[in-house]
């Protein structure tokens, strides 16, 4: 497609929330904002990979600190012009006012952009650190969430945690607070990472008996190098699984081994969460395309 054409494929939806009402599966993807020129080139690479897999929509994230925000808002807009994909820009609270905030959704409507997704973020340095909230700012997920649904018809996506969130002191706390982020007006969830299917299918259960039916996608994230070892279990929330950790450390000098476990590990995830009902799939790239063209490949979703 020449650039700067939008997409008229029919099957286009609009907003993530018409295309799970239309009850079909989504396949997603998320990228980061680059952080050099070089890290932009390979972005873009990436992004052309990725893009005859036809995902439902594609994620870019929004930095904690300040230096990388302008280039989400960048990106998602060439995203919107120059792609035949649907672009969903996530959006935090973190050091913004309620001013600047406005702006920068109405920066994305001027861009034709209404997917938002909208997450509180994490104090910059330190996740787990105090949380100090703008002056002029707000302090939680579901704030953002109605700010958002207040300026225009946007479709917004929030945050779920299949190992409850950190700061939550137990999951009757965790989940009365997801669910006021739907009753906000957020129309669907993407979870965070997380390595049994278990703990995603109890969240969804929690979820269900708290009288809230959304649709919640889960994250998919294949541990494809030893230093994600330490790190995966840190952002997830959880341990690895006892039975995956094992088979990763057994190959934890073995960089090609590892990540044939780590990948076979997130494919049968993945078929397992499609299996029992799961929405659809939102694959993290770390602005790469191999390992998600790969699992796409072994789950048989590659559609071109
Ligand atoms: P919230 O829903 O606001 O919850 C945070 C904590 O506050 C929870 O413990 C909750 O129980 C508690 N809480 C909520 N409401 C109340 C209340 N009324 N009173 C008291 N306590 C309350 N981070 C980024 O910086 N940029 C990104 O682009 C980004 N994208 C993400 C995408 C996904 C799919 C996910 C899962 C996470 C993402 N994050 C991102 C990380 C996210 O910012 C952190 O997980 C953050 O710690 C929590 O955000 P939240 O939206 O879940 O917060």
């Amino acid at each position: 497609m020449a650039l700067g054409v939008p997409s008229t494929r029919p099957d286009r939806a609009q907003t993530v929330r018409d295309l799970l009402a239309a009850g079909k599966r989504s396949f997603s993807f998320e990228f980061m904002p680059p952080r050099s020129e070089a890290a932009e080139h390979r972005l873009w690479d990436a992004i052309r990979r990725l893009e005859p897999l036809d995902p439902n929509f594609v994620c870019m994230t929004y930095g904690a600190g300040g230096s990388t925000r302008g280039r989400t808002v960048s990106m998602v807009g060439r995203i919107a012009a120059e792609t035949t994909l649907t672009p969903v820009a996530h959006l935090t609270a973190v050091d913004h006012s309620v001013a600047e905030l406005r702006n920068i959704i109405g920066q994305y409507a001027d861009q034709g952009v209404r997917n938002v997704l909208a997450v509180r973020g994490d104090p910059p340095g330190d996740p787990m650190g105090e949380w100090v909230t703008h002056p002029q700012g707000v302090t939680y997920a579901y704030q953002l969430v109605e700010l958002i649904k207040g300026i225009g018809d946007f479709c917004v996506g929030v945050a779920a945690s299949p190992n409850m969130h950190p700061r939550s002191t137990d999951w009757d706390e965790d989940i009365r607070h997801f669910v006021a982020k739907i009753r906000a007006g957020a129309d669907y969830a993407i979870t965070q990472m997380f390595f049994e299917v278990e703990d995603y299918l109890r969240l969804r259960d929690r979820v269900e008996a708290a009288g809230c039916e959304v649709p919640i996608i889960p994250e998919i994230m294949p541990v494809t190098n030893a230093k994600q070892l330490v790190r995966f279990p840190q952002l997830s929330g959880a341990p690895f699984p006892p039975d995956l950790e094992r088979r990763l450390r057994a190959v934890a000098e073995d960089p090609e081994a590892l990540r044939e476990v780590g990948m076979e590990h997130a494919t049968s995830m993945s078929e397992r969460l499609l299996a029992e009902g799961a929405p659809g799939l939102h694959f993290i790239t770390l602005n790469g395309s191999t390992a998600t063209l790969q699992i796409y490949q072994n789950l048989g979703l590659h559609r071109g």
